[in-house]
């Protein structure tokens, strides 16, 4: 790694003694120092204490590693499908053996726990698994004799310099979604990682080099909406991946789209777990305190709402209750901690404010998580649960990305479908039920692009594609899987006749095939 000068953040945090880490971009395989004079704090939200500071890009910058992107293109787009394909599973090994690292980069940063962290890992690597099968998810189509001596097939081929956008929630295994796909396919690629958490990122960067990738395929730059609506605008990123808000990630296709970009932008979501009169209660309370609490509800599948039908209502929510006080809160890297504090103070005071406005709104607040939050100047809130919530309250209408979980009570299975397939958002959805047949008509009838039977958080596995509908997702491709690979390629048709000179003449007919 370059050997760098104290950045003003290092010198700062020399002077008052305090450990702040300044954290740089990686451009062109080395460490290199921002020179914008802005940065962002990084805060360990376990303790409140700010740990590192961030630079944030100026347009020069990201100019720079776009530049760097796009040298390194030419070559990288011509290394063979069997070297790619090796140093994809070169990657994967030395993802899979640093593991434990990365998620403590993820504690330390983010706030999960570390078993969560793991997850998230592993989740990340099932993708670059996936990946390493380029070779076989390239392979085109060939028509021989498509007319008298002329055979056609097609081809994929990369699409240039990608740009990836990435949210807080998944600062490793969301990146993992994308530049996995997008190197193996022959792109190269810039990475935004949160500004809330790079850390990750930086250290994948080091990896994918380690593990001999050529310097300039893989770059990271660190910002804010400066350095995103460079990339947006930069006339040499030719794709772009977005995971976000949903006001983002309009934003990100509206205008990545404007600029000629080939854009996929995943934004936000509102879960609804259905529970039919006939589920058995235990586990879908078990599955409700799974789905809601994980990761402090700071996950885009976590369930936010859970649709309580007919008489299953009174035990379901005595069974999620009856689990709260059971819920360990505490430093994500305390061996016993089932939920780490949230990622910010702001965030944080954000959600816990939904706890007033729910009441005043006329919920009942059954679990005040204020009351049971571990004390110090964490940013931690505890399991909180919301009944008798209608579709008007805020708690319902709002992403609240927090462990605040509501129960919205229905009388019948029609009623309940109306309400996901009227809400905004169509990430995921799950039903609870013993039957069958109304299991398989709300997989057919529901409008959400990820649906769980009796599995809370059905996150496709790598070999599938992950998306949601309607204001969760803008554009037309889902991210990873085969979906993933298409969106990385452009497809090419090639029609060929290696034709007996002798035989030519001219003809201005249209060419037909007959
Ligand atoms: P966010 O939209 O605030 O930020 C995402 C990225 O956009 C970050 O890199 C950030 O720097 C950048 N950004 C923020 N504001 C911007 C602006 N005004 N202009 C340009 N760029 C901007 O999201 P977040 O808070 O980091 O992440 C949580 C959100 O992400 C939740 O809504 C969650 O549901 C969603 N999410 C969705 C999925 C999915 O697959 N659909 C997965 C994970 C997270």
């Amino acid at each position: 790694m370059t050997e760098l000068a104290p950045s003003p953040a290092e010198s700062a945090a020399e002077a008052n003694g305090s450990a702040v880490t300044p954290i740089h971009h990686w451009i062109g395989g080395a460490v290199v120092a921002g020179g914008s004079g802005r940065t962002g704090p990084v805060f360990n939200p376990a303790t409140g204490r700010q740990s590192g500071a961030v630079d944030l890009a100026s347009v020069e910058e990201v100019d720079r590693a776009v530049q760097v992107a796009k040298r390194a293109f030419a070559s990288w787009r011509a290394v063979s499908l069997g070297r790619r394909a090796e140093l994809m599973f070169r990657i994967r090994e030395l993802v899979h053996e640093n593991k434990e690292e990365i998620a403590k980069l993820l504690v330390a940063e983010h706030g999960k726990v570390l078993s969560d962290a793991m997850g998230e890992v592993t989740r990340g690597l099932e993708v670059i698994e996936f990946a390493c099968g380029i070779p076989t998810l390239l392979k085109g189509e060939f028509s021989e004799q498509a007319s008298s001596g002329i055979d056609v097939y097609s081809i994929r081929q990369p699409v240039g310099v990608v740009a990836g956008i990435t949210p807080f929630n998944f600062p490793a295994m969301v990146p993992m979604w994308m530049w996995a796909p997008a190197l193996a396919c022959g792109n190269t690629f810039v990475l935004k990682p949160s500004e809330k958490d790079p850390s990750a990122s930086m250290f994948t960067a080091q990896l994918l080099q380690e593990a001999g990738l050529p310097d300039g395929v893989f770059n990271v730059v660190h910002g804010d909406k400066v350095a995103v609506d460079a990339l947006l605008e930069h006339p040499d990123v030719t794709a772009l991946s977005f995971v976000g808000s949903t006001p983002i990630a309009r934003y990100i296709y509206e205008t990545g789209t404007k600029h000629g970009k080939r854009v996929q932008a995943l934004g936000g979501a509102k879960n609804h777990m259905i529970v039919l009169p006939d589920a058995d209660i235990d586990m879908a309370a078990d599955a409700a305190v799974s789905a809601a609490y994980g990761s402090a509800g700071e996950r885009c599948m976590a369930v936010s709402v859970v649709v309580a039908v007919g008489d299953v209502a009174d035990p379901l929510v005595a069974a999620i209750q009856e689990r709260l006080p059971k819920v360990k809160v505490g430093d994500g890297m305390e061996p016993d901690s089932e939920m780490g504090p949230l990622v910010t103070r702001e965030h944080r005071d954000k959600v816990a404010g939904y706890l007033d406005t729910s009441e005043q709104q006329g919920a009942k607040v059954l679990a005040d998580g204020r009351r049971t939050a571990p004390e110090g100047d964490g940013f931690f809130l505890g399991v909180s649960l919301l009944d008798e919530v209608t579709p008007e309250m805020d708690a319902y209408r709002d992403e609240i990305f927090g462990p605040v979980l509501s129960v919205v009570r229905c009388g019948s299975y029609e009623e309940a479908v109306k309400l996901v397939n009227d809400n905004p958002y169509g990430n995921g959805t799950a039903i609870f039920t013993r039957d069958g047949g109304v299991a398989r008509r709300f997989q057919f009838e529901v409008n959400a692009g990820m649906v769980g039977i009796n599995v809370p958080i059905p996150v496709p596995v790598a070999y599938y594609s992950f998306g949601g509908w309607k204001a969760s997702l803008f554009g037309d491709s889902h991210i990873y899987g085969p979906e993933g690979i298409h969106f990385y390629t452009r497809g090419k048709v090639v029609t060929s006749r290696w034709p007996d000179p002798a035989t030519s003449k001219v003809d201005l007919g249209f060419p037909q095939t007959r």
